[in-house]
């Protein structure tokens, strides 16, 4: 997801939330593990963290890096920036597909394009992210430059080489369809993934990763604990979408990728695995879609 920031408050407060504080951190995690998806961009809370304190507390409990995705030309710019600044920071770039009809619209939509082209030339960016289609917060007849901007999108992962990450909202068929029809890059990540087991086995069968969030946790989640169930432990990946999608029982408050090792421990229990042994696997699985954090 990706809103203005503004706007984002204005909404959250909407929400009647009553405690707007970052909570406690919970235990180091022992085996260090990445936040592959947050907006660190996006302040949270009556007491905002800088970058360099949101990645200090990860850090402490074993969030070793964080990839910052994108959704516009500003927030792209953000990433790289926070990318170029600090070793724990992987830059993803994309128009959202929210945002893309508004560019279309204002006749900016393939100089936005462009600009996303330049910023993904750069070294420490990793992927294309957002992008896909989202048919919750788009109506139908707003939707033909989101297919346009998912298209260029994957034409660039393809160009530079470098990993896509997809927003799928309401619309997994309509994703699936354009990455068969166009041909998917060849590291395709669902982030935030929302479908269900069958929808999973048709990913994991193209060789697609699956991220999960905090929404995992939630109580009425059942179709992705039982798509976690069915994913290959090479294709797993976790992130926060920070501040959104705050995982149980913190729902309500702002999120942050120290935040992460209560999903990654509410995983690995409903996998079985002991909480190593998965961190392991993600960080290895992390890496080989983003490259080494190091470089
Ligand atoms: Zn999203
Ligand atoms: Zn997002």
């Amino acid at each position: 997801m990706t809103e203005n920031p503004s706007q984002y408050v204005r909404e959250r407060a909407a929400e009647g939330r009553k405690d707007l504080r970052y909570p406690a951190a919970p235990e180091p995690l022992t085996a260090p593990v990445y936040d592959n998806h947050a907006h660190l961009e996006i302040t949270d809370g009556v007491e905002p963290l800088s970058l360099k304190e949101q990645l200090d507390r990860a850090e402490a409990v074993g969030v070793a890096g964080v990839v910052q995705a994108s959704g516009d030309i500003e927030s792209s710019r953000w990433a790289v920036d926070a990318a170029a600044s600090d070793p724990r920071v992987l830059a993803a770039v994309a128009i959202h597909p929210n945002d893309a009809p508004a560019y279309a619209e204002a006749g900016q939509l393939d100089h936005a394009i462009d600009v996303i082209d330049e910023l993904a030339a750069h070294p420490r960016t990793r992927a294309i992210g957002e992008t896909g289609l989202d048919f919750f917060r788009t109506e139908e007849d707003r939707r033909g430059p989101q297919f346009e901007s998912f298209e260029a999108h994957i034409a660039l992962a393809k160009k530079h080489a470098i990993a896509m990450q997809i927003h799928d909202r309401d619309a997994h068929d309509a994703v699936l369809e354009t990455l068969a029809r166009v041909g998917a890059p060849e590291t395709t990540v669902f982030h935030c993934f929302s479908g269900d087991d069958a929808m999973a086995r048709i990913c994991a069968d193209a060789g697609y990763y699956l991220s999960f969030a905090g929404n995992v946790t939630f109580k009425n989640a059942q179709n992705l604990r039982e798509a976690l169930q069915v994913t290959p432990l090479d294709r797993i990946l976790v992130e926060t979408d920070a501040p959104f999608l705050t995982p149980v029982p913190l729902r309500g408050r702002p999120n942050a990728p120290y935040l992460i090792p209560l999903t990654l421990r509410f995983m690995a229990a409903e996998l079985g695995l002991e909480v190593d042994e998965l961190a392991t696997q993600i960080a290895r699985n992390t890496v080989t879609v983003y490259g080494s954090f190091s470089d």
